[in-house]
């Protein structure tokens, strides 16, 4: 569960820096082009681009309090956090007693 859990992190961290990457590369190329007018591709691409960077941007706000409740989660509450000393085994940590 919890290497699910990490890839799935790792996944919408990558999804997340792919798309910040895509839109900047996106509106420098497309920076100085020759528009045609109203119905011209490029400044619907940008528009489009511009949107998504906004939508990513109202993320940040919430990623930033939820790990920041993480944290705090963390800091004050560390009885409740699992201790992997209290899930080993004596094989598990390779320990013999018949020494
Ligand atoms: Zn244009």
């Amino acid at each position: 569960m919890r290497i699910m859990r990490r890839t799935v992190a790792l996944l919408l961290c990558a999804l997340l820096i792919m798309s910040l990457l895509f839109s900047s590369v996106c509106i420098v190329r497309a920076a100085n082009h020759v528009c045609t007018g109203e119905c011209c591709l490029i400044c619907i691409l940008l528009a489009r681009v511009e949107r998504v960077l906004h939508g990513l941007v109202a993320l940040l706000p919430a990623l930033a309090a939820l790990f920041a409740l993480r944290l705090l989660g963390q800091l004050c509450l560390p009885q409740i956090a699992p201790r992997r000393a209290a899930h080993g085994t004596l094989v598990g940590w390779k320990i013999r007693l018949d020494d």
